[in-house]
């Protein structure tokens, strides 16, 4: 249910700047963080935001930006969703932090049995929470140790999976998520994944590559669990091909290994089901959430078969904040702003419009050479013409093109040439046509 926020504007359909971007404040406000915040932590566009409503936020100088990344496919159901933070509000006002594993709460347990009910497969399931994606990832792989007794884990080409020292070892890019922060944890191994745009393979024809690798490296008896976002999002929106991913499962199921879907970034509503695994008929011993699950409160949760999620021993799973019940508020008003069934028909409106967009602008701009993805989770991949061969730099200058026109988007992709969009499902049609043929704009000013 779209309810009209605080601050109103999400019928608007253009952008509005009222300074240069960055403008004088931003500018000051940079200037005083550079003094006090490392330069590691960067930003990719240094406007401060002061408000934020449905698809827009608004900076310190009240330029307003159309925003095409929701934080990172966070704010799916929109900037300050109504019912998260009347939620939200509500539990600061009762009980801010007790430590579940002090003195338990409801809000827990009852978003477990959602999670349960939401997530792929109708085995019998439970969850922990955690803070963050990264912290996901590292249970569930201290999760599928402990209950295979064995060591290896396996990660996939292009992969993201956070920047915690173990999600260091899993990633595929060294600079700038691991170089120069090693030693990293050991038997953690990459394995080809499925990129139909580049390598051209089946999903059969990938899966046995990918089969191949992890037999040969590793061996199956050693191998504990393989982690797979069923869309990979850093990575530049890969979809894999038809069939690569059940049979990479059935593969693991066979051999008593822990399959994981990290469903951080896709999971929630944002290709238009709960989760994307359900689009490729998965059903994932493990899934993580993280991002998307609380409105923008930090939360993240593992959520698998029992059987595995209880094989560590009392005390082997916590964490101070993990679950903390002010998120969990949000995340329970997720479910049911979910649940009411229109945020997935407006990912899917989101998905077709741009999808058609998107491929008419790959015919009149050859250095388009893919357009990709589910839902609202759609990508174009920017090659030399004729060529799968990245195309570097294109990929920043329209995003820096877009944003001087209050357009906010991300690129993403291991050579960073692919444009995508995680925009909230708030978002209108006529508002992505505004943003469509501004990045139209940046391509001919590209020439
Ligand atoms: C963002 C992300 C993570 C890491 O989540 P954090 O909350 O940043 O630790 C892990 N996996 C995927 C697929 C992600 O997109």
């Amino acid at each position: 249910m779209t309810v009209p926020g605080l601050f109103s504007d999400t019928a608007l359909i253009t952008p509005r700047l009222r300074t240069e971007v960055p403008g004088p404040r931003s500018r000051a406000l940079h200037e005083r963080r550079l003094r006090v915040v490392p330069r590691g932590v960067g930003s990719v566009l240094p406007v401060y935001i002061e408000h934020a409503d449905g698809p827009w936020v608004t900076d310190v100088d009240g330029n307003r930006f159309l925003d095409l990344g929701s934080g990172i496919g966070v704010t799916t159901i929109g900037h300050t969703n109504r019912a998260a933070v009347t939620a939200a509000a509500d539990q600061l006002d009762r009980v801010t932090h007790t430590l579940f594993t002090v003195t338990p709460y409801e809000g827990y347990v009852h978003l477990a049995e959602l999670l349960a009910a939401h997530t792929p497969g109708d085995h019998e399931k439970r969850t922990m929470l955690a803070n963050s994606g990264a912290e996901a990832v590292e249970n569930a792989v201290k999760i599928a140790r402990r209950h295979t007794g064995r060591r290896a884990v396996a990660a996939l080409d292009h992969a993201f999976h956070g920047r915690t020292n173990l999600a260091l070892a899993m990633n595929h890019r060294a600079v700038p998520y691991g170089a120069g922060f090693g030693p990293f944890a050991p038997d953690v191994h990459r394995v080809p994944n499925s990129y139909p745009y580049r390598d051209g393979l089946s999903g059969a024809e990938a899966a046995a590559r990918t089969i191949g690798y992890l037999e040969q490296r590793i061996g199956a008896g050693d191998l504990a669990a393989v982690i797979a976002e069923p869309i990979q999002g850093e990575g530049g929106f890969v979809v894999p091909a038809d069939g690569y991913l059940p049979a990479l499962q059935e593969w693991c199921t066979r051999h008593g290994v822990v399959f994981i879907a990290d469903e951080i970034q896709t999971g929630l509503g944002r290709t238009g089901t709960w989760f994307a695994s359900e689009h490729f008929g998965l059903v994932p011993d493990l899934v993580l959430t993280a991002k998307g699950i609380a409105a923008g409160l930090p939360l993240a949760g593992v959520t698998g078969r029992a059987e595995i999620m209880d094989a560590p021993d009392p005390g082997g799973l916590g964490g101070t904040f993990g679950g903390n019940p002010v998120s969990i508020a949000a995340a329970v008003a997720v479910f049911d702003e979910l649940a009411e069934g229109e945020f997935f028909a407006d990912a899917a409106r989101i998905g077709a419009h741009l999808r058609a967009r998107l491929t008419e602008l790959a015919s009149r701009h050859r250095i388009i050479g893919d357009v990709r993805g589910i839902g609202a989770m759609q990508a174009f991949e920017l090659s030399e013409p004729g060529t799968t061969r990245p195309l570097a730099g294109a990929a920043t200058a329209i995003a820096e093109f877009a944003a001087q026109r209050g357009i906010l988007l991300l690129t993403a992709g291991s050579d960073g040439n692919v444009i995508r969009f995680l925009p909230t499902l708030t978002t209108t049609d006529a508002q992505l046509d505004t943003a469509v043929s501004v990045i139209d704009d940046a391509l001919a000013a590209l020439g």
